[in-house]
C-alpha cells in the first residue's frame, strides 16, 4: 500500500468551477432547492437521489452544494470516503457522539479533551440524555482496555491533547475500540495534514475548523469525517443528528473556508518550523517547554511514526510558568511590550495567540481533573503564528524571559 499522501489526495478532487466559468465555485445562497419534474422530489426525500445521485439537492439544513464541496475536500486532506461541514467544532462532536450512541450507552475518553468536549461528556450528556463517559489517561492502553463497559460504543481522543500536547496512540487504540465493537473518534484539530487518523485504524475524524483549517479566525466552523455510510447517517430525514439538530453551516461560509483550503499544507509547515524551532530554543535554554518535536517529548517516537512527513510537528507549544500569576506577567508583557502576539484563546491564527489553559479554555474542568490531567496553573499556551520574522519573535520572546529573570542576560 502506498503512503497516504494528503496534498495529492486534495488536487486529485475534481475542480469545481463557478456557475460562469470562475476559477472558484459559486455560493449557492438558496435555501430551497427546486426540481423539473414533480416525481423527483420523493425520491430525493426517499434517499434514492442526491448530491451523489443526479446531483440533487432538497433543503438547505440537508445538503447544502458549496457545503457538500467543503466537506469533500476536508475528506480529501483526511482520506475520508465523506466529510460535511457543520456550524462549530462542538456541533460536529455533538452530533457524532449523538449518532453512535442512544440513551445508557457508554463512552470512554481521553481525559484531556478541549473543556467544551469535556463539559458535554462529563455535565451535558449524562443528564440529557443519560450517556456515561469514562475518562482515562489515553497513554495507558490498558487503563483505556479496563474502561470499556459491554455499553461502550466509542472512543473519543484528541490526535494531539489539549493543552498537554500529548500524542494518541491511534493505532493501538483504535485496536481496543475494534475489540470491544466500539468505534474510535479522533478530534483532529490541532493535527490536521500532520496526521491522518483514519489511516491508522480510527473511525470517525472530527474537526474544529475554526483553528488551523480556515487560519484566519474569523468563522466558527465544524467537519465530519468517515464512511460514506456514516455521513449519510448523520444526514438521515427520521434519525440523522446533523439533519435533526441542525447545526448548518452557511455555505457563504463554506466558500471562504474553502479558498484557505489550499494554502493550508505551507501555513501548517510554517506554523510547526517556526513553533519547532522557539522550542528548541526554549528547551537548550532548560525551560519547562513542552513541544512534540522535541526528541525529550515523550510522544516523539510515536509522532514520528504517525506523521505525515512534510508538515512537521505542530504549531502549537506550551511553557509551564509555575503559577497563574506569573503566567499572566509573561503573557502581558509578551502582548503588550513587545507585540509576540495576542492574548486569546483559540489556535492556528496568522499571529501568535497566548493563553492559560487553566484559567481559559480547560476552565471547565474541576480542579483535581485539572491536576489529574496535568494541567499546572502556569501552564501558557502558544499557538505559534508566522508573521513577522523568526529572529525578531525570538528576540522578543527572550527578552520575556530575560525581564522575568527566567534566563540570564546571556541566554
Ligand atoms: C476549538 C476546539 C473545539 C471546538 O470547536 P468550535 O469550532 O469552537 O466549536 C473542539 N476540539 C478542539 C481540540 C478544539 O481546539
Amino acid at each position: 500500500m502506498s503512503k497516504f499522501d494528503p496534498i495529492a489526495s486534495f488536487a486529485n478532487l475534481r475542480h469545481e468551477f463557478g456557475e460562469h466559468g470562475g476559477v472558484n465555485m459559486s455560493v449557492e445562497a438558496s435555501t430551497t432547492f427546486t426540481v423539473i419534474d414533480p416525481t423527483t422530489m420523493p425520491e430525493i426525500f426517499q434517499g434514492h437521489l442526491g448530491p451523489e445521485v443526479g446531483g440533487c439537492y432538497l433543503y438547505g439544513r440537508h445538503f447544502n452544494p458549496t457545503v457538500y464541496v467543503l466537506g469533500r475536500q476536508i475528506a480529501a486532506y483526511e482520506g475520508a470516503e465523506a466529510g460535511y461541514c457543520t456550524a462549530s467544532g462542538l456541533s460536529a462532536i455533538a452530533a457524532t457522539l449523538m449518532q453512535l450512541c442512544d440513551t445508557g450507552d457508554h463512552v470512554v475518553a481521553s481525559r484531556t479533551v478541549y473543556g467544551g468536549t469535556f463539559a458535554m461528556l462529563h455535565d451535558y450528556l449524562p443528564v440529557k440524555t443519560a450517556i456515561a463517559t469514562t475518562f482515562v489517561d489515553v497513554s495507558d492502553l490498558a487503563a483505556v482496555e479496563r474502561a470499556f463497559t459491554p455499553r461502550t460504543r466509542l472512543l473519543f481522543c484528541e490526535t494531539v491533547s489539549n493543552p498537554t500536547l500529548r500524542v494518541a496512540d491511534i493505532p493501538g487504540l483504535a485496536a481496543i475500540a475494534h475489540r470491544h465493537g466500539a468505534c474510535l473518534v479522533v478530534d483532529n484539530t490541532f493535527a490536521p495534514l500532520i496526521v491522518a487518523p483514519l489511516q491508522h485504524g480510527a473511525d470517525v475524524v472530527v474537526h474544529s475548523l475554526t483553528k488551523f483549517m480556515n487560519g484566519a479566525s474569523d468563522h466558527i466552523a465544524g467537519a465530519v469525517c468517515g464512511t460514506t455510510e456514516f455521513i449519510m447517517k448523520l444526514m438521515d430525514l427520521h434519525t440523522g443528528s446533523l439533519m435533526l439538530l441542525g447545526p448548518t453551516m452557511d455555505p457563504q461560509v463554506a466558500f471562504d473556508i474553502s479558498l484557505r483550503l489550499p494554502h493550508l499544507g505551507l501555513r501548517m509547515a510554517e506554523h510547526s518550523r517556526r513553533a519547532g524551532a522557539l522550542a528548541a530554543r526554549l528547551a537548550e535554554l532548560g525551560l519547562p517547554v513542552v513541544y512534540p518535536g522535541l526528541p525529550s517529548h515523550p510522544d516523539h517516537a510515536l509522532l514520528l511514526r504517525l506523521a505525515n512527513p512534510d508538515f512537521g510537528h505542530g504549531g502549537v507549544l506550551t511553557l509551564d510558568l509555575g503559577t497563574r500569576e506569573r503566567a499572566f506577567e509573561f503573557m502581558n508583557r509578551l502582548q503588550n511590550e513587545h507585540r509576540f502576539g495576542l492574548m486569546a484563546v483559540s489556535l492556528g491564527f496568522s499571529e501568535t495567540l497566548m493563553s492559560c489553559s487553566a484559567a481559559s479554555t480547560s476552565s471547565e474542568m474541576p480542579d483535581d481533573d485539572l491536576e489529574k490531567a496535568g494541567i499546572s496553573p502556569g501552564l501558557v499556551r502558544l499557538s505559534i503564528g508566522y508573521t513577522g520574522t523568526l529572529e525578531q519573535r525570538w528576540l522578543q520572546l527572550r527578552a520575556v524571559l530575560q525581564d522575568m529573570g527566567l534566563i540570564s542576560r546571556g541566554g
